[in-house]
């Protein structure tokens, strides 16, 4: 199959949905082309261990309508996968056989659940990613149903207070002393953790699997401490792992994700990779190389990469941010908290209160908030602006619920 060359973004999420998008919005009108593996319109996973798991006809958040996609001439492959890439040739190849030439091609392969090494899990110990993964789940969020939960991350933690909602027995079970270790401080995971054990939730921390048996009709696991815990279901979140199979056999550096420079390009010039599946230095914390597993950074670097695809030489410049969202509370964190050495502590009424995080000269470099409904967003959003422009504010004055945060951003 022969085609005109173009954009061709592999990965129809977050990121590669709003790449195609965001290259049509700037007035690209050359062919665009996203492949994905999933039968589905790209699609918002956020809601999938929240809205979509309480409701009773779960839906997919689609991104973008097929009439959407139609309108903008933008091709959606769907159901099909990206197997190779000839960077001499400059094409890729799909698991249907066809092959498809590009001039610029965008890497937003995304992330996957990282696996439990154990043997005995069978068709009750699942993951949760994709739509197909929720509705599997949620068959089982019955009342009284029996739900383990391995890994006291984000989406163990989400998925546990979407089945108490549905009123399903839940067991969380963490190998760490506490839920939340990686990128929470441990005030808000406190927080977290008492809101679980009220909903009725059992939360097990520094708890070790020694063994999975699942015999069909239930799984059973074993602790390293002897005890054990039977159940109907056992969902396993115990983090993701970068997409990057298809950039490795290519010959692309991988380091902790496809390696990208600031302005998201690979070791190949023409080839861009964005969202979960990179790692990139993060010009806020002096180039430092992380990944970022999260929505709003998958929307804005598949916005930088359409940029970049079109000549921009954009640096990426934004300060990382998410949510997460339990039972009543919110958590919203601006910038890592491990680049602070000082904590300072602001109450905000009502229970929220926010963590700002200093640096040894004094830099603002995170703040991480906790509290009902949108008790911290307004206050993080003016913190992360106060971490983009590397502000000092006087620790007294961000402690201090008299002094208005924007009032610091004035000075
Ligand atoms: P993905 O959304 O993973 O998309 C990548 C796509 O590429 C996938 O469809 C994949 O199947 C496809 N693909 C991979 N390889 C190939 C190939 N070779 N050929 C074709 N297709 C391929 N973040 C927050 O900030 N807040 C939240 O509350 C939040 N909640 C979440 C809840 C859940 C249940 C999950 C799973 C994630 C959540 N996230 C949240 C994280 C956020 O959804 C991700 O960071 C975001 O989806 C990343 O977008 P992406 O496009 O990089 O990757
Ligand atoms: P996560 O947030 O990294 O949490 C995984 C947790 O499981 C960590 O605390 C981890 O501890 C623990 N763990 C690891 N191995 C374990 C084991 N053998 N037994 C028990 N616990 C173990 O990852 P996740 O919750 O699985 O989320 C997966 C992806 O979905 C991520 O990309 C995440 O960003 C995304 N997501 C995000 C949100 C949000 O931002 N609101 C919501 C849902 C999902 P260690 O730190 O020691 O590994």
């Amino acid at each position: 199959m022969v085609m005109q060359a173009g954009m061709v973004i592999i990965g129809a999420g977050e990121c590669g949905g709003r790449a195609a998008l965001a290259l049509r919005e700037l007035g690209y009108d050359g062919s665009v082309t996203l492949v994905g593996d999933e039968p589905h319109l790209p699609y918002e996973r956020p809601p999938l261990s929240k809205d979509a798991m309480i409701s009773d006809a779960p839906e997919i958040k689609a991104i973008a309508s097929d009439e959407m996609l139609t309108e903008k001439s933008i091709r959606h492959i769907h159901s099909v996968q990206a197997v190779g890439i000839d960077r001499a040739a400059h094409t890729v190849r799909l698991s249907d056989r066809s092959v498809l030439p590009y001039d610029k091609l965008l890497l937003a392969t995304g992330s996957t659940p990282r696996r439990l090494p154990m043997p005995g899990l069978g068709a009750r110990c699942v993951y949760l990613r994709t739509f197909a993964d929720a509705l599997a789940i949620r068959s089982h969020l019955s009342p009284g149903n029996r739900i383990a939960i391995i890994g006291g991350g984000f989406i163990g933690l989400e998925l546990a207070a979407a089945s108490r909602k549905l009123g399903a027995a839940v067991t969380v079970i963490e190998a760490q002393p506490r839920i939340l270790m990686r990128g929470v401080p441990a005030e808000i995971a406190e927080v977290i953790h008492a809101a679980h054990e009220s909903e009725g939730v059992t939360v097990l921390t520094g708890v070790g699997i020694a063994d999975l048996a699942d015999d069909g009709a239930k799984v059973r696991i074993s602790f390293a401490d002897g005890r054990s815990i039977d159940a109907d279901l056992a969902v396993i979140g115990i983090g993701a792992v970068p997409v990057t199979g298809l950039a490795a056999e290519a010959g692309l550096t991988v380091d902790n994700g496809i390696a990208v420079d600031g302005e998201l390009q690979t070791s190949d010039p023409d080839i861009f990779a964005a969202g979960d599946c990179c790692s990139f230095p993060l010009a806020v914390y002096g180039g430092r190389r992380v990944r970022l597993e999260a929505w709003r950074n998958a929307q804005e670097q598949g916005a930088l990469a359409a940029r970049n695809m079109l000549g921009a030489d954009e640096a990426h410049a934004a300060v990382p941010w998410f949510w997460s969202d339990q039972y009543g509370l919110s958590l919203q964190i601006a910038g890592l908290s491990d680049e602070g050495k000082t904590t300072v502590r602001r109450d905000l009424g009502d229970g929220a209160f926010i963590l700002f995080h200093l640096a040894e000269d004094g830099r603002l470099v995170s703040a991480s908030g906790i509290g009902p409904g949108n008790a911290v967003a307004r206050d993080i959003r003016l913190a992360e602006m106060l971490i983009a422009r590397r502000a000092r504010p006087a620790p007294e004055a961000l402690g201090s619920q008299d002094v208005k945060l924007k009032s610091l951003l004035a000075a």
